[in-house]
């Protein structure tokens, strides 16, 4: 398989019929509100480099941002965050991240979703967690020998990364590594090699907002990883 194969399976996926329902309701609703633009109302894939040295590991898309542009962390406040604290490490070559056309592009950086379309409250079930989880295990055995540090965006990023690094063969230690801004784990490959898997809390609004997550804790652990590259 390639990342090629692996994005046009994903990008017709229908295995989830409550976030079916949800994409595509929101994409019908909302198209007015954004009329000059296509509403994507689909799947995600992942997107960046296709021989990462850092991955970025969040949630889900949006329901206004990804699920919107069709790009993750794109035409939403979280993305905001992100790609401004991406350029500022020098992962992203711009600070924003609008529409899929705005001329972004990420620097040795792939960025991926444990759930690739976007929920109602931005949570999946367990369910819906468990069917889309094959799409970044097969994402991750594709880029994982390349990667060298693995950015996980909120805990639920964290364990998506964890099990399908795990499913790829990376061993992780025992007992599972605690989720936490900061947080750091070493992962090591079936051939010996090592993945840094570092902790995020989440660009959302909540964070944000509430100065749980400041640019600076952002820019500490993306800075970290892009040294790790
Ligand atoms: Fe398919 Fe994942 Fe979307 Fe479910 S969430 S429909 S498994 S792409």
């Amino acid at each position: 398989g390639s990342l090629a194969v692996l994005d046009s399976g994903v990008s017709v996926c229908r295995a989830c019929p409550r976030l079916v329902a949800w994409r595509e309701k929101v994409a019908v609703e909302k198209r007015a509100s954004f009329a000059d633009q296509p509403y994507w109302g689909r799947p995600i894939a992942g997107w960046g480099s296709t021989t990462p040295r850092v991955l970025i590991v969040g949630l889900a898309p949006a329901a206004h941002g990804g699920n919107r542009t069709g790009r993750i962390f794109t035409g939403d406040r979280s993305g905001d965050w992100l790609f401004a604290s991406l350029h500022r490490v020098g992962l992203a070559v711009q600070p924003t991240s609008e529409h899929a056309g705005d001329g972004q592009q990420l620097i040795d950086t792939r960025m991926a979703a444990a759930v690739r379309c976007a929920p109602p409250d931005n949570k999946p079930t367990i369910e819906e967690r468990d069917t889309c989880a094959p799409w970044l295990h097969a994402e991750v055995a594709l880029v994982a020998p390349h990667v060298r540090a693995v950015v996980a965006l909120g805990s639920y990023g964290w364990d998506a990364a964890l099990r399908s690094f795990r499913a790829a063969g990376y061993a992780a230690p025992r007992p599972k590594p605690k989720f936490g801004h900061g947080a750091r784990a070493v992962l090591t490959g079936p051939d010996g090699r090592e993945v840094v898997l570092l902790g995020s809390y989440h660009p959302s609004q909540q964070n944000t907002f509430t100065g749980r997550l400041t640019e600076e804790m952002l820019d500490a652990v993306l800075g970290e990883a892009a040294a790790l590259r």
